[in-house]
């Protein structure tokens, strides 16, 4: 018998494996039916064996991992460019545009002692007004108005009520600017003296005073281009070092996530009227620019990874 299970263990894994003649099956399978330790052996090799890892299915599990690593990775930047173009279009649309001075944009009429009213014309769709001390003279007090209009008020908000504005004063006399935004010299729309038997004396004339536009956009740029140049000369000195590289493309998407959102937001302008909401939706926007960016450049990496476990 001793002889019969070495010739039988011999042609366990062709018979495990069908591949073996209808006669020598037979011999094998009678055998089996008698010897308990050879089907205990004929057993062992037809367990399914467990996958080893770091062997040849170790490649494939990791490319399976990755083109679904991948195929999630786009869908994110698919929604993440879908946002950023939804916002885009917004700061494009909400942005304002200021009205220049012209007569009757603003019509001031007096509320006894309570104050003004401002009742501005149809072209203006929002409009802001700030009252302060005169930096001069801190017994008058200014109030600057500025009117604009958005190209989706223009578009969507045709015919609407005209906008108006109550304004009181502190009891000092107040002196209202329109301020064009323009660069051009503000306007001097009324004097109105609360105390003064004809409180409202209308001016309509300019006194040489400008609010200018702020600068600190036009800064930023600049220093977001010099950053980006930076790190494209440190990408370029880096040539060997891919790991370094990598790096660098990250954080220098940033720089250029920021410029995209700088010229969707003010246009290619350096200066703004408007900072706090020009800053913010830049600021919104690059973030929003810059996930896509890096979601975009993560699945370039993994689509030349992907090519090269390919080729293996
Ligand atoms: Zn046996």
């Amino acid at each position: 018998m001793k002889n019969e299970c070495s010739i039988i263990r011999d042609l366990l894994p062709l018979y495990a494996e069908n591949m073996v003649s209808d006669d020598t099956a037979a011999f094998v399978a009678e055998h089996l039916k008698s010897c308990e330790a050879c089907r205990k052996e004929y057993e062992q090799i037809k367990k399914p064996k467990p996958i080893q890892k770091g062997n040849d299915a170790a490649p494939l599990q990791k490319l399976s991992h990755k083109l679904k690593l991948k195929r999630i990775q786009t869908i994110a930047l698919t929604a993440v460019f879908v946002i950023a173009l939804l916002v885009s279009a917004f700061a494009v649309l909400g942005a304002p545009i200021y009205q220049p001075y012209s007569e009757g944009i603003v019509t001031i009429e007096e509320l006894g002692d309570k104050g003004l009213t401002l009742t501005f014309d149809k072209n203006v769709t929002d409009f802001h007004y700030d009252i302060h001390d005169d930096p001069d003279d801190s017994s008058i007090c200014i109030c600057d108005i500025e009117a604009w209009t958005t190209l989706w008020d223009k578009w969507f908000s045709q015919g609407k009520e005209n906008l108006s504005a109550t304004v009181v004063s502190e009891g000092k006399p107040m002196y209202l600017f329109y301020i064009p935004n323009d660069t051009s010299e503000n306007v001097c729309l009324a004097k109105y003296d609360p105390s003064a038997e004809n409180q409202i004396e209308i001016d309509g004339e300019t006194k040489g005073i400008t609010t200018l536009p702020r600068l600190v956009l036009g800064y930023y740029l600049i220093l977001a281009t010099g950053v980006l140049g930076i790190m494209v000369i440190v990408w370029l000195l880096t040539r060997k070092k891919q790991t370094v590289r990598l790096w660098v493309e990250r954080i220098g998407l940033y720089p250029v996530a920021y410029i995209v959102s700088h010229c969707i937001v003010s246009g290619i302008n350096w200066t703004t009227y408007s900072i706090s909401r020009d800053f913010s939706l830049i600021i919104f926007l690059s973030i929003l620019l810059y996930s896509g960016l890096l979601l975009a450049h993560n699945i370039w990496y993994l689509k030349k990874e992907i090519k090269t476990v390919n080729r293996l």
